[in-house]
């Protein structure tokens, strides 16, 4: 039995079974990481002894006639840019390279308490912004499909962790993609709920009215029982969804018979890879073939979701990294400072990446005044426009399918000197985070050998849903089934 392809379903069988012990299961994600990381370059920080340890710990519980929950057990990679007591995270930077939280995320708890074991922390693209890895201070991850390209970000180390069999599943944020688009570009289910299904509490932020943490899995199946477990109102997190969470994981066959689907022709645009435009059809057709009825619809403010993102982004990000100023946290840089603002600008010259200055400054000149009125609320205003869209949508349709990103994974360095192609791989992406809706990628084919995923964007709280039609066409595709060679 190959024990680090394993659905949780299988994973929970194994283990009550006796099958394996956890020992044997996590010893083969460490394995799995020794033969593969220094091609992949997937994780920053290695937890082996301590999920050996947890391991033991449960195998004895086992042998005393414990049966083991959905997750307990199980192996599980964490971006790095969430917060894990005792544990360094970096977010991909190297101004949080000495940074050891006094805590933990809410949503990593949750996971702990449920028993899955952390084998690392997983390499991002810095602070989350990226959409290749490339962006990480560390070194950049390769997708194990092709080990000449990017794997996606900016979660790029949890996807390639997940599909490369170093974890069984792992978890990510998505502030404009971050989940989704290394999802599809690792042939993985990607999963970003509505904004405050999840806590925050604990996520290095991005962008704050924007982030949200995500699940990657290989399976519909599994992203469900993942995010049964991490969902729910945190009181230490404000804008955590009070609504109750509904069970997932028992109710992801129910789905409705015959639902609307909307196709927005806005995401079908010029240079899109002709591969995706065909399997995203494809996808179409198997809709309407099981009896629903699949419209075009139109999103008339989507040419400018990008430009929204960005501005909204960038000012936010601007604020939340003013923490970073070398005496809070992390890196401290005061060689022969002559004041305080020098010794600022020492730690995050020397701290910060290039992307995350660009970021740092277009941020700032987007809320300095006389140029707020211009740029930062011109982009609120137009956020609101295009969440009117999707509300007017959504009165004609229960949900919208559209592609994941416009190509599959692309070459390292084939965007990294270019920032706008780069910010043009978000472009089907970021409206779900504008909006704050739900939206998964699952996997929809290969495209030239490379893997392609189409989106599934939902109503506010409808993870269900989406999560249905999602497993649907999974259990008839299979293609969650077709593993990278390395
Ligand atoms: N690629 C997008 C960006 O660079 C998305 C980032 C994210 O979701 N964290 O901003």
């Amino acid at each position: 039995m190959e024990l680090t392809r394993l659905t949780l379903k299988e994973a929970n069988q194994g283990l009550s079974t006796k099958q394996f012990s956890c020992r044997e299961l996590i010893q083969a994600s460490i394995d799995r990481i020794n033969s593969t990381d220094s091609k992949i370059n997937a994780i920053i920080t290695k937890t082996d002894s301590n999920a050996l340890d947890q391991a033991d710990k449960l195998d004895q519980l086992i042998m005393k006639g414990h049966k083991p929950t959905a997750l307990e057990g199980v192996p599980v990679g964490l971006k790095d840019n969430l917060v894990t007591q005792g544990i360094k995270t970096t977010a991909g930077s190297k101004i949080l390279e000495p940074y050891v939280p006094p805590y933990t995320a809410t949503a990593v708890e949750k996971l702990n308490k449920a028993g899955a074991i952390t084998i690392g922390k997983t390499n991002c693209d810095e602070f989350g912004m990226g959409a290749s890895g490339e962006n990480s201070s560390y070194k950049p991850t390769k997708n194990p499909w092709d080990l000449k390209r990017v794997p996606g970000g900016s979660s790029s180390g949890s996807a390639a962790a997940v599909s490369s069999g170093q974890c069984l599943f792992a978890l990510g944020t998505d502030t404009g993609g971050s989940v989704r688009q290394p999802a599809s570009f690792c042939n993985l289910v990607g999963l970003k709920p509505t904004y405050g299904r999840i806590s925050r509490y604990g996520v290095i932020a991005l962008a704050s009215s924007l982030d949200q943490v995500g699940v990657l899995s290989r399976t519909v199946d599994d992203a469900a029982a993942i995010l049964q477990c991490i969902a729910g109102h945190d009181k230490k997190d404000s804008t955590s969804l009070r609504k109750a969470v509904p069970n997932y994981t028992k109710e992801i066959t129910d789905v409705s018979p015959k639902l609307k689907i909307g196709v927005p022709k806005e995401f079908f645009i010029d240079g899109m890879d002709k591969g995706v435009e065909e399997l995203i059809k494809d996808v179409i057709q198997f809709y309407s073939d099981s009896g629903h009825e699949v419209t075009e619809i139109s999103l008339p403010h989507t040419a400018e979701a990008l430009a929204v993102y960005y501005l909204i982004l960038t000012a936010e990000a601007s604020s939340n990294l003013a923490r970073y100023d070398g005496v809070r946290f992390g890196l401290s840089r005061d060689d022969k400072a002559k004041s305080l603002i020098d010794f600022y600008r020492q730690t995050r010259a020397a701290g910060f990446g290039p992307e995350v200055k660009r970021r740092i400054m277009l941020g700032t000149y987007a809320l300095s005044s006389g140029y707020y009125e211009a740029y930062y609320l011109k982009a609120q205003k137009v956020r609101t426009l295009i969440i009117d869209d999707y509300q007017k949508a959504f009165k004609k349709v229960d949900c919208l399918i559209t592609p994941t990103a416009p190509t599959p994974a692309f070459k390292l360095g084939e965007k990294y000197e270019d920032p706008l192609t780069m910010y043009l791989s978000d472009i089907f992406t970021v409206s779900a985070n504008i909006a704050g809706l739900p939206a998964i990628s699952v996997p929809a084919g290969l495209s030239q050998g490379l893997p392609v995923g189409m989106q599934i964007m939902g109503q506010h709280y409808q993870e269900l849903q989406i999560l249905q039609l999602a497993h649907l066409y999974q259990q008839k595709t299979k293609w969650q089934k077709q593993y990278p060679k390395l």
